[in-house]
């Protein structure tokens, strides 16, 4: 069959990622696309991250004139599991456009397992519940036979007399090395690479390792893959490392995994093998304080090019920690990250303000961890409810119509706490500031200490503090006039 395959995250209509032009390619829609024609079928793309308007899907549908039309997601990309509406609205307009034109329509996304109804009551034909590759594989392969049941291919949802209906649950797959690499031929990789050299001088490309997450934070929505971990094995991330620098010339790598290296010993083999591939990058990933205490496990993180590990910090209040079933103690935090730093790599936090219960006391605590830890950089949000979750359920009762952000900036708190959301998004911009003043401080201070180290660049950060101390001032009096207005 010939299959167009796109997803709907549009750059443009997410103001912040579009500004700070990092886009990273639809691996999880590249996955699928390869996997079909793996099997025999004509794919093609029509990939939205830089298009402005949806309607431009049409010109696409008349290049390669597809019988089915495939809203796949990124599900490895944390951006598309916030399903803002921004997106939802654009995957819509896409998928009324695909039936005009005749197509099948098939969706697989977050947003579309959170609300099923939606898009099949909008056109689409099949909503894919779960890990979807081998699901798309037997549906497109039974659309035209004449005993056709939907009912028949497990994950899938679809609208009957009745209402919606869903077929039993797909299991995983569950060894990885067999999928085939992701269709990097059908992206236009030169797009991603300007962009993300005019904004940052290096060009970085996007790999996942593995799937899932075994742990259990109770906020984390977890659609595709629940609570199942799967990793590919040492050489075959290699083997795609290996292709992709010979097609792309890649300078840097995320890997996107929820949770890198998690397998006892992955991280070491990984480790010998790059450096025997002769490979030489750097690279980013995201995981837990409580995998990142061991020196051995951190120092081949060093040697296979580590230089910035996320963690999901979350607060510097075990209370909060204990509430998000996060499992790991503020202790943790602090020795992860001082194991990090001691083996030169960067630690970053992910910080999140907000969940039930938290008061002035557990965001001063957070506030602390910040100034005392000098993470090299914060990722700050505010608790966000997701379809699926302990968390949502807890507050389910309180969500307005209003469910979801429009964008990844929106930042809206959707449920009564102990502030209200203007406070929030305030806290947001103070933390940012307070960051970097804390950041540039501590680097005067060094450099204070080293007198022959000044340079050009450390004078020009010597008058910067003044202006983060003053924005972190105002900032913070802006913060003070909230919460006593919130008091009255
Ligand atoms: S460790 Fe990360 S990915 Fe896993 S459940 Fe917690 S927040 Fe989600």
């Amino acid at each position: 069959m010939n299959i167009l395959f796109s997803h709907s995250y549009f750059l443009r209509f997410d103001p912040k990622q579009w500004k700070l032009g990092q886009p990273y390619a639809p691996l999880a829609t590249l996955y699928a696309a390869a996997w079909l024609r793996a099997q025999g079928h004509s794919v093609s793309l029509f990939d939205p991250m830089f298009v402005s308007d949806p309607a431009a899907v049409s010109e696409s549908i008349q290049e390669h004139r597809p019988e089915v039309f495939v809203v796949y997601d990124d599900g490895f990309n944390y951006l598309t599991k916030m399903c803002l509406t921004n997106m939802r609205d654009a995957a819509l307009k896409m998928i009324a456009i695909a039936r005009e034109h005749g197509c099948k329509v098939i969706v697989s996304s977050s947003d579309a397992t959170d609300h099923c109804e939606t898009y099949l009551r909008s056109g689409a034909d099949f909503v894919l519940i779960g890990e979807a590759e081998q699901t798309l594989h037997e549906l497109v392969g039974e659309l035209r036979s004449p005993d056709f049941d939907p009912a028949n291919i497990p994950g899938v949802a679809w609208l009957s007399d009745e209402g919606v209906k869903k077929s039993e649950p797909r299991q995983l797959l569950r060894d990885l090395d067999k999928i085939p690499f992701p269709a990097w031929d059908l992206v236009d990789v030169e797009a991603y690479r300007s962009t993300w050299l005019k904004s940052t001088g290096y060009f970085s490309l996007n790999m996942s390792t593995t799937r899932g997450c075994p742990f259990k934070c109770n906020w984390c929505a977890k659609p595709i893959y629940g609570n199942r971990y799967n990793s590919r094995s040492p050489q075959n991330v290699v083997d795609e490392l290996v292709m992709l620098r010979q097609r792309y010339g890649f300078d840097h790598i995320w890997f996107c995994d929820d949770i890198f290296g998690l397998k006892p010993g992955w991280v070491q083999q990984f480790a010998v093998l790059v450096q025997s591939s002769g490979l030489k990058f750097r690279f980013k990933i995201q995981s837990r304080a409580d995998l990142l205490l061991q020196d051995d496990t951190v120092q081949a993180l060093k040697t296979a090019g580590c230089e910035n590990v996320w963690i999901g910090a979350e607060s510097g209040s075990q209370k909060i920690l204990d509430a998000m079933d996060k499992g790991i103690t503020v202790g943790q935090i602090r020795e992860a990250t001082a194991t990090l730093k001691r083996h030169g790599i960067a630690p970053s936090l992910f910080i999140q303000f907000g969940y039930p219960g938290e008061n002035a006391a557990d965001i001063d605590n957070t506030l602390s961890m910040i100034r005392e830890l000098l993470p090299q950089s914060i990722g700050v949000s505010v608790s966000y409810p997701l379809p699926g979750t302990v968390f949502f359920e807890r507050v389910k009762a309180q969500l307005s119509a209003k469910a979801n952000w429009t964008d990844s900036d929106e930042l809206a708190l959707m449920f009564t706490n102990t502030y209200q959301p203007s406070f929030y998004r305030q806290l947001h911009r103070y933390v940012q500031w307070y960051h970097r003043k804390n950041l540039t401080a501590a680097y005067l201070r060094n450099l204070l200490a080293r007198p022959s180290s000044v340079s050009i660049a450390s004078l020009r950060k010597f008058f910067a503090v003044f202006y983060y101390y003053l924005r972190t001032w105002l900032s913070g009096a802006r913060l003070s006039l909230l919460t006593r207005k919130e008091a009255i």
